[in-house]
């Protein structure tokens, strides 16, 4: 396991594809908000992860 330096606040999000409903979770704000890689339609944040470490 790589260990990652706490250095950057990440957010861990679900997000899910509005027509097949695949979700994937990607990290904020390292990664972009991807785009279904079935229907090639922007994905929506369903929900977030991370919670109470502002
Ligand atoms: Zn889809």
């Amino acid at each position: 396991m790589k260990v990652l330096k706490n250095r950057y606040k990440r957010e861990f999000i679900e997000v899910v594809c509005p027509r097949c409903k695949k979700t994937k979770i990607v990290c904020l704000p390292e990664e972009p908000v991807p785009a279904c890689e079935f229907c090639k339609v922007q994905m929506i944040i369903k929900e977030i992860l991370t919670e109470g470490k502002y």
